[in-house]
């Protein structure tokens, strides 16, 4: 047994840490080889990931913590990070900056230096450095601090060999950084004192003192509340101590913050040149994009351009599927009948292949879809969208950095829904969980294709952009409702930070975009499969009644549905069935229909089922009524069953007015 348990390698963690955008998921990827999201606004790692390698016959336990700035637990994000370093205590801490951003991100650097972490740190985005004129005095830097220093490039993966040797190299080593002292020696002392305070009683179990010290220098609530459990004549001492670096510098807080920026004053001045003043064409293309005026019609200009990309060239794709699929059903039909009973040629031909292939033909779209979100993104626009749209955030009490979650919201709303970690207030984070569902999802793009295609094929992209356009304005005014109702406060102060514009990586576009794709078939063979074999049964269903009749169980579900849809202008019972089932995932609200008409026979049944107007009234009652279970559950667990709830009923009970005024109000003008 000993021997055995000798011999056993043992893993180590190692954790990435940095600012968000600085390429820790890239780093990641680099690392691992594995494909996580690399994207380039807070909040895309809301939780921690972890990803394994084997270098040299060690085991390495790969750790991507959430984009952070500091670690005083503020957000979410920051807490998560905090307490995984403190608690779990990894092996190395990869302390990861974008190196031609080193003044600020150095900031969090030293607080993981100071907090004791074994920290490497890593100069990621090498490959800019040259085009910026910056050169770096590495072996400088690395004395300097006490700590590895490595130069690498997750991009053009260069220095990852290094950066895997070096790795093991420090882990195998015991020295764990002595952490700076700070030049101003009336810190210092005060840090001295405090620290022996501590030392001396022992109630309070915390190895490292100093950063305990720190940390109550700077008023760090959660470390405050250990001082009040301890002794009243420490608190006393301690307060004191800081009562008198606050009378020096006003605030000890902004002491603490200020002696940080000392040091890495220092650092620029011996390890970093600037040859000249970076290219300024960030810049010049940002006084364009983000002008006052220009900005937010630009922003609405691209949304546009998306949605014509996401038609003309997902639209070729997708008839060239779809004739696949009526020539599959035709066959089966053609080659089964007689042969088979006819309930299971109808469970293939109407069920499967009508259901599922009815929504697997958008799968172009979606493709197309994400690829153009994935270029905004990477591209550093999407930063500079929630910038802009940070003015009229504000003006409804919101902050910009709430629009960001809700970009991600016309993906899907479920990693909107988390990436409200990255708000500060619970109840901005509350605010924008609620309204995220107005940000149309991705699932409900095959409904308005669909629609548009059968109502208003004249101006397809015109139209969807519109159903778009009026869920961000319902999302907006739902946030301003909210705020100055239930959901009354202060917003957090922050301020917004623009990363440079890159050019996307081709390899990393078509990764994402297939990524995204793969999940919707996915979901088309899981839960998508068993809604529509659902709704299939119970269209057939008592046995012996005709498929898809008024006597089925759908026809009397339906039926009893239909009085509470009728003011919308819906008569028909299907379509209580397909928005029923809508509940459980978007997409089957067309597969439903394609399910309950028989295959083929989706757009003719369709049109004689609405009118353009009721056809608008539908559509824009799928973008506001209840978001699916996914989102349900995502909401439960992230604020609770109550918030849950209240999501489904309000979107519902708003979708239904909405859809009524539309239709009522439009039938009105049209006679
Ligand atoms: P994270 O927020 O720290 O996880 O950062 P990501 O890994 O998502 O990267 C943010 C952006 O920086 C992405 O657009 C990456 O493609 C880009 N990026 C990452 N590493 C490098 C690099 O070494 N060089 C360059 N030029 N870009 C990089
Ligand atoms: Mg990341």
């Amino acid at each position: 047994m000993l021997a055995k348990s000798a011999i056993e390698e043992k893993t180590l963690n190692i954790a990435l840490a940095g600012n968000p955008n600085v390429g820790k998921t890239a780093i990641f990827n680099a690392l691992t080889g594995s494909h996580q999201r690399v994207g380039n606004w807070p909040g895309v790692t809301v939780e921690k990931k972890e990803g394994f390698l084997l270098h040299s016959g060690t085991k390495l336990a790969i750790i991507d913590l959430p984009g952070i700035y500091g670690l005083n637990a503020y957000s979410m994000d920051e807490r998560v990070s905090r307490d995984y370093l403190a608690h779990q205590r990894p092996d190395l801490t990869l302390s990861i900056v974008d190196s031609t951003n080193l003044e600020r991100n150095l900031y969090l650097s030293l607080q993981l230096m100071e907090m004791g972490q074994n920290v490497l740190l890593t100069l990621n985005m090498q490959d800019e450095l040259d085009a910026k004129g910056i050169t770096i005095d590495a072996a400088g830097l690395s004395s300097f601090l006490g700590i590895p220093v490595v130069m690498v490039s997750a991009l053009k993966r260069f220095g990852i060999d290094e950066l895997k040797d070096r790795i093991l190299e420090k882990c195998a080593g015991n020295g764990f950084p002595e952490g700076l002292s700070f030049e101003d020696s009336r810190i210092e002392k005060a840090l001295g004192a405090i620290e022996k305070l501590l030392s001396e009683n022992t109630e309070i179990e915390e190895m490292n003192y100093r950063w305990l010290a720190i940390k109550l220098l700077e008023k760090d609530p959660e470390y405050q509340l250990l001082l009040d459990n301890a002794r009243p004549y420490l608190k006393a001492a301690v307060n004191e101590i800081i009562a008198d670096i606050d009378r020096i510098f006003g605030d000890s807080a902004v002491a603490i913050a200020q002696a940080r920026y000392s040091i890495i004053e220092e650092i620029m001045g011996r390890f970093v040149k600037q040859a000249r003043k970076s290219d300024d064409l960030t810049d010049r293309v940002d006084r364009i994009l983000t002008n006052k005026w220009l900005g937010i019609p630009i922003f609405f200009f691209f949304m546009w351009l998306t949605f014509q990309l996401t038609f003309v060239v997902g639209n070729f794709f997708l008839e060239m599927i779809d004739e696949g699929f009526g020539l599959l059903a035709d066959t089966v039909t053609q080659g089964l009948s007689g042969n088979l009973p006819d309930l299971f040629v109808s469970f293939l031909a109407d069920g499967v292949i009508g259901g599922v292939g009815g929504v697997m033909v958008f799968l172009p779209n979606i493709f197309f879809l994400f690829l153009a979100i994935g270029v905004l993104e990477a591209s550093g626009y999407m930063s500079r969208a929630a910038f802009v749209m940070d003015r009229l955030m504000n003006a409804i009490g919101l902050h910009g950095k709430s629009f960001i979650p809700m970009i991600l919201g016309f993906g899907c709303t479920v990693p909107a829904v988390m990436a409200t970690r990255t708000l500060e207030s619970r109840k901005d984070r509350l605010i924008t969980m609620l309204v995220s569902p107005f940000m149309s999802c991705s699932a409900r793009l095959p409904i308005y294709l669909t629609f548009t295609a059968v109502f208003f094929s004249k101006n397809q992209g015109t139209i969807i952009f519109s159903i778009y356009i009026i869920g961000i304005a319902v999302a907006i005014l739902m946030s301003r409702l909210f705020k100055s109702t239930i959901l009354k406060g202060e917003s957090s102060p922050f301020v917004m930070e623009l990363p440079p514009y890159r050019v996307p990586n081709p390899r990393e576009l078509l990764r994402y975009s297939g990524q995204k794709a793969m999940v919707f078939l996915k979901r088309a063979g899981t839960i998508i499969f068993l809604v529509i074999i659902l709704v299939w049964a119970l269209a057939a269903l008592p046995a012996g009644v005709e498929y898809a009749s008024h006597e089925s169980y759908a026809g009397m579900i339906g039926s009893a549905l239909t009085p509470l849809i009728r003011p919308m202008g819906f008569d028909q019972w299907e379509t209580g069935v397909a928005l029923l089932m809508g509940g459980l995932a978007k997409e089957v609200v067309v597969g439903s229909f394609a399910t309950l008409l028989g295959d083929g026979r989706l757009e003719a049944g369709l049109s004689e089922f609405f009118t353009p107007l009721s056809a608008y009234a539908f559509m824009i009652f799928t973008l506001l009524y209840m978001p699916c279970v996914a989102v349900f559950g995502t909401i439960w667990r992230e604020a609770g069953a109550k918030w849950a709830f209240f999501t489904m009923a309000y979107t519902t009970g708003l979708a239904f007015v909405v859809s009524t005024a539309i239709f009522q109000i439009g039938r009105f003008f049209t006679g």
